[in-house]
C-alpha cells in the first residue's frame, strides 16, 4: 500500500480471535488530517468542548436535551408533552405534539421572510449532447406553491392522512414535491428508484397497500428515455389496491392511459391554486415507508414518522455538513433511496439549505460531467458514495482536471466503506486536500447519519467513520450480546434510542423483533461489524453476514478487498469466504483492474501484495478477475451473491436488487 503501514511483518499472523467470535483486525491506517484553521474558525462545530457537551448532554440527559432541540428546531402547531416513550422495542418521540415536516421543510422559511431564497437548483439531463441543458430553479416562496398544488391534487384523487402513496419518478423537482406533498397532507410516501422492474414495483405497491402511484411518461437516461409508465402499466395489472396514476409529463412521449385510473399531472396539480396549508399532524403520523437496498436479503419496507425523523434529518445535515448561509450543496443520491430522502429533501430543506438536484448519470455526456456541474453551480458541499469514487478513477484524472473545483470546501461519502485509496484520491483530486471528508455511517433504518466526522473539529482517518453524532451511544457486543474490548471487531449495537430511529418494518413487526431488537436485549443491532480503536474512532468491517472464517480467524471483507485496491492496478474488489475442507473458509477475490492482462502473474502479484500488506492469513487464496461487479441499484457490491458464485453453487436469495445481472451470469459462466 503505497502510503498506509501495515501492523504485522509478513510472516506475523494476526492476533488470534477469541472463543466469543470477535474480529480479527489486520489493517493498520495512521495516516491523520486536520482541518484547517480557516475551516474550523468558520465552523458551525468549532471546537472539541462543543462537541463533548452536546454529546454528554444527549448521553446523560436526553429527555432535555431533544425537547430542547425540537422546540428550537421544530415548527409545532401544538407543543408535545412527552419527550421520549420508550417502551423497547418501540419508541414514541414527542408525544402529544403536532407538526408538519413539509411546514418544517418549506412554509417555516416563508413565514420567516426567506421566501425568496433559493431552495432547489435542479439540473436536468441533457437531452441530445449539445442541446441546451435543462434547467430549473425554485425558490422556497415557488416551492410552496407547487407543493401546496400537488397537496390539493392528491386531495382530489382520495388521498388522505395514513394513506400510502408509491413514488415512481426521476430525479425532476416535482419529485421532491410529490414527497413534500404526500407530508402536507398526512399521505405516507414511499419512493422506489425508477429503476426497478414491474415485478418489484407490484411488490412494493402491495406490500404498503398503495393507493396511488405516481410516476411520469418517461426519463431520460444517458440520452434514452425510459418508458416508465410502460413499466407502471405492467405493475398495476398486479397492484389491486392502487385506484389512481398520477403522470407527469417528461418526455413528451406517446404513454398509454388508463380511462378512469390514470390522470395527468399538468390536468389535475398545475390548475390548482396552491394555497393549502400544511396539515398539524400527530409527531408519530407515518412519513414514509422505504424500501432498504437489498445488499442483505429481500428489502424491508422500513418506515419513519414524522417528528423525530425530521428533527434528526435536520440537525444531523446542520452538523455534518456544517451548512453555512450561501452554501450550494449537492447529494448526488437519487431520492430512491434514504440518503435522498434525508439529504436531498429532509435535512436540507429544513435546514433552508440550497440544494442541487441531478436528474442525470454521471458519465453522461461525458465523463466529466459531475465537474462540470461543480464547476457552473459554484457547488460547495459535495456528497456521494464510494462506488462514484471508485468509477471517478478508474475514468481518469483528465475528467477532473478540466474544471475548476476551487468553490468545494466539503467533501462527504456514504453508502459502502470507503478505501484508504479511494479516499485518498477523493481527498488529493477533488478536495485539493483542503477540503474534510466526512465519511458518513449509517442505514435506513437510522433515518440519518449516525457516526461521521464533525468536519470543523475532527481529524480524519482515512476509511474511519470517526466518532458518533451527539445522541448516537454505540456498542461493541460479541456473538453471545456481551460488550467487548472494543479494539476487537464484533457486532455494532445502538444502546439508546434517537429520534430517528425506525418505528418498524412496515406490516411485520415480527421481522422487525427479531431482525434487530432479538440478540441483544434493548439495543439495536445494526447487522454490521465495527470495532473502536485507542483514539475512539470507529472503523466499520462490513456486515456481520459477510465476515470470512479462515481457521479460526475471522476477517472483516474490507480490510481485505482495501488491501488489494491499494495495489495501483486494482480498480475494485470484492472478497467474499468460500466452503475449504482444511480451513473453514477460504477467501476469494473478485477483483476489476485497469489495463493489466489477466494472467497468472498479476494473480500472484496480489495474493503477495495482501500478504505484504495486512498477513499471511488475509492472503486471498483464489483470485478472479472480472469486467464489473455485481452491486445493487444504489451501488453497493453484493457479496452474498458472490458468495454462491465462489463456491460454485446456484444463485440462491433474492436478485431483483441487482443492478445488472450480465455481471453475475458472465461469473458464473466462467466457472
Ligand atoms: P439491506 O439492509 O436490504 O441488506 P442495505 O443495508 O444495503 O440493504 P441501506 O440501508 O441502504 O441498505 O445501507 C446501509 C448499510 O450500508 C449499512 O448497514 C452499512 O453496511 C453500509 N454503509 C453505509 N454507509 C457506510 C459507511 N460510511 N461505511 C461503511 N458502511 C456503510
Ligand atoms: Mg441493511
Amino acid at each position: 500500500m503505497p502510503t498506509a503501514s501495515a501492523s504485522e511483518s509478513s510472516s506475523n499472523q494476526p492476533e488470534s480471535s477469541n472463543a466469543s467470535g470477535s474480529i480479527d483486525h489486520v489493517l493498520v491506517e495512521d495516516r491523520l488530517f486536520h482541518p484547517s484553521a480557516e475551516f474550523t474558525a468558520k465552523a458551525v462545530i468549532s471546537t472539541e468542548e462543543q462537541y463533548e457537551k452536546l454529546a454528554t448532554a444527549a448521553r446523560e440527559n436526553p429527555d432535555e436535551f431533544w425537547r430542547a432541540e425540537a422546540l428550537e428546531h421544530l415548527h409545532w402547531f401544538e407543543p408535545f408533552d412527552t419527550v421520549c416513550d420508550w417502551q423497547p422495542p418501540h419508541a414514541k418521540w414527542f408525544v402529544g405534539g403536532k407538526t408538519n415536516a413539509s411546514y418544517n421543510c418549506v412554509d417555516a422559511h416563508v413565514a420567516a421572510g426567506r421566501g425568496d431564497r433559493t431552495a432547489i437548483i435542479w439540473e436536468g439531463e441533457p437531452v441530445e449532447d449539445g442541446k441546451p441543458r435543462d434547467q430549473r430553479t425554485l425558490t422556497f416562496a415557488e416551492l410552496q406553491t407547487e407543493v401546496a398544488k400537488c397537496a390539493e391534487g392528491l386531495t382530489q384523487l382520495g388521498i388522505g392522512v395514513g394513506d400510502v402513496v408509491s413514488i415512481y419518478m426521476p430525479m425532476t423537482p416535482e419529485l421532491a414535491i410529490a414527497m413534500l406533498a404526500c407530508a402536507r397532507i398526512g399521505a405516507v410516501h414511499s419512493v422506489i428508484f425508477a429503476g426497478f422492474s414491474a415485478a418489484s414495483i407490484a411488490e412494493r405497491n402491495n406490500d404498503a397497500s398503495a393507493k396511488l402511484m405516481i410516476t411520469s411518461d418517461g426519463l431520460y437516461r444517458r440520452g434514452k428515455i425510459l418508458p416508465l409508465k410502460e413499466t407502471v402499466n405492467e405493475a398495476l395489472e398486479n397492484s389491486s389496491t392502487v385506484e389512481h396514476c398520477l403522470v407527469l409529463r417528461r418526455t413528451g412521449e406517446e404513454v398509454p392511459m388508463q380511462e378512469g385510473r390514470d390522470v395527468w399531472w399538468h390536468d389535475v396539480v398545475d390548475s390548482q391554486p396552491g394555497e393549502m396549508a400544511a396539515k398539524p399532524l400527530d409527531s408519530e403520523t407515518p412519513l414514509f415507508i422505504l424500501y432498504t437496498s437489498g445488499s442483505t436479503g429481500k428489502p424491508k419496507g422500513i418506515l419513519h414518522t414524522t417528528a423525530g425523523y425530521n428533527l434528526w434529518a435536520k440537525r444531523t445535515f446542520q452538523w455534518v455538513f456544517d451548512h453555512r448561509e450561501d452554501d450550494v450543496y449537492w447529494c448526488t443520491a437519487d431520492c430512491g433511496w434514504i440518503t435522498g430522502h434525508s439529504y436531498i429533501v429532509y435535512g436540507p430543506l429544513s435546514a433552508g439549505a440550497t440544494c442541487l438536484m441531478y436528474e442525470g448519470a454521471p458519465n453522461f455526456p461525458a465523463e466529466d460531467r459531475f465537474w462540470d456541474i461543480v464547476e457552473r453551480h459554484k457547488v460547495n458541499i459535495l456528497y456521494t458514495a464510494p462506488t462514484a469514487v471508485r468509477a471517478f478513477i478508474k475514468w481518469g484524472d483528465e475528467h477532473v482536471d478540466k474544471h475548476d473545483l476551487s468553490s468545494l470546501r466539503l467533501l462527504g461519502s456514504v453508502g459502502e466503506g470507503i478505501n484508504p485509496e479511494a479516499w485518498m484520491w477523493y481527498h488529493k483530486k477533488i478536495g485539493a486536500e483542503k477540503c474534510p471528508i466526512v465519511d458518513t455511517w449509517w442505514q435506513t433504518e437510522t433515518g440519518g447519519i449516525m457516526m461521521s466526522p464533525l468536519p470543523g473539529i475532527t481529524p480524519t482517518k482515512p476509511g474511519s467513520c470517526t466518532r458518533p453524532l451527539p445522541g448516537v451511544v454505540p456498542s461493541i457486543v460479541d456473538e453471545l450480546g456481551n460488550s467487548v474490548d472494543s479494539e476487537h471487531g464484533g457486532k455494532l449495537c445502538i444502546s439508546q434510542p434517537w429520534p430517528g430511529m425506525l418505528r418498524g418494518i412496515y406490516g411485520d413487526e415480527e421481522r422487525f423483533v427479531e431482525q434487530y431488537w432479538s440478540d441483544v436485549p434493548n439495543k439495536y443491532l445494526t447487522g454490521d461489524n465495527a470495532r473502536c480503536d485507542t483514539d475512539g474512532y470507529y472503523w466499520i468491517m462490513g456486515r456481520i453476514d459477510d465476515v470470512i472464517n479462515v481457521s479460526g480467524h475471522r476477517l472483516s471483507t474490507i480490510e481485505v478487498e482495501s488491501a488489494l485496491v491499494s495495489h495501483p492496478d486494482v480498480c475494485e474488489a470484492a472478497v467474499v469466504g468460500r466452503p475449504d475442507d482444511c480451513k473453514g473458509q477460504a477467501i476469494a477475490a473478485f477483483v476489476t483492474s485497469n489495463d493489466r492482462g489477466h494472467d497468472d502473474e498479476f494473480r500472484k502479484e496480489l495474493k503477495l501484495h495482501v500478504r505484504k500488506e495486512i498477513g499471511a492469513l488475509a492472503q486471498p487464496d483464489d483470485i478472479r478477475f472480472t469486467a464489473a461487479l455485481p452491486k445493487t441499484r444504489s451501488g453497493k457490491i453484493m457479496r452474498r451473491l458472490l458468495r454462491d458464485v465462489a463456491a460454485g453453487r446456484e444463485l440462491v436469495g433474492d436478485t431483483s436488487t441487482l443492478e445488472d445481472l450480465s455481471s453475475l451470469a458472465k461469473l458464473q459462466e466462467e466457472d
